[in-house]
């Protein structure tokens, strides 16, 4: 199984990025976000209880989102491995995710930190756009799409989060990045973090996190 843990503040780029590694690497990408977004649009227990967390910026508690994970973790898809996009987020995440994994005898294979400094992260989170079809990120000045309002990849309609309004962005930077901080501290300490510099253009992101993963320079792979 590889396991590729994707870590950054929220708007640093994980999501981008996990798009185009899963194609890249052939792992299905595995979001936690997504998985409470689609929870509450079915409107189950689950996403009704994640939904109140959110829309406050805050975590929602870790009962709830390491069972989700774990048990998306079981569906055949994952059974190569997976690129996480937004788990684990705290400590007790991080130490639940090893647990499980030593279980079946797997490990994470690396964390990779897609570093953003805190002012960028404001203007990219509210000018954020995604598709509703598959979650594919564009940015209204920065990566905007070719037809304004419609995906590139998929043609699917283009829509804002509840949660990148200013205030709740505001919200989310203040009571997140604490968390953050010590999963990094986590990954460095077991020798697993690798940091790439996340306001570099999306496509050089994309090259420095493959050359952190991949034995062979990405662009010696594809000249
Ligand atoms: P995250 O999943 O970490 O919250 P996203 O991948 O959704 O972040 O990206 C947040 C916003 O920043 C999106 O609008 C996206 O288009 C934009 N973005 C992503 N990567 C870059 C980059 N390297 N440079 C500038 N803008 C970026
Ligand atoms: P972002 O793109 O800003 O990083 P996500 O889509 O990953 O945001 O997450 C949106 C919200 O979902 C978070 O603000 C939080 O409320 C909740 N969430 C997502 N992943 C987790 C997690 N691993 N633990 C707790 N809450 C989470």
């Amino acid at each position: 199984m590889r396991i590729l843990v994707l870590l950054g503040a929220p708007g640093a780029g994980k999501g981008t990025q996990a798009h185009v590694l899963a194609r890249h690497l052939a792992l299905p990408r595995v979001a936690t976000g997504d998985l409470f977004r689609a929870a509450a649009r079915d409107g189950t227990p689950l996403g009704i209880a994640a939904q109140a967390y959110m829309e406050r910026g805050e975590l929602v508690p870790d009962e709830i989102t390491i069972g989700m994970l774990l048990e998306r973790l079981e569906a055949p898809d994952a059974g190569r491995g997976v690129i996480l996009d937004g788990f684990p987020r705290n400590r007790p995440q991080a130490d639940a995710l090893d647990r499980a994994l030593a279980d079946r005898g797997a490990a994470v294979d690396a964390a990779l930190l897609v570093d953003v400094p805190a002012d960028e992260l404001l203007r990219r989170l509210t000018g954020r756009w995604l598709c509703s079809a598959a979650g594919h990120t564009y940015h209204e000045t920065a990566y905007p799409p070719r037809v304004p309002g419609v995906c590139d990849i998929d043609g699917s309609a283009l829509v804002q989060r509840d949660d990148d309004r200013p205030e709740v962005v505001q919200a989310r930077l203040d009571k997140q990045l604490g968390a953050l901080a010590d999963v990094v501290e986590h990954y460095r300490a077991a020798g697993l973090l690798r940091t790439v510099d996340g306001r570099r253009p999306i496509a050089a992101v994309t090259s420095d996190l493959l050359d952190a993963i991949e034995p062979i320079p990405y662009w010696r792979s594809h000249p």
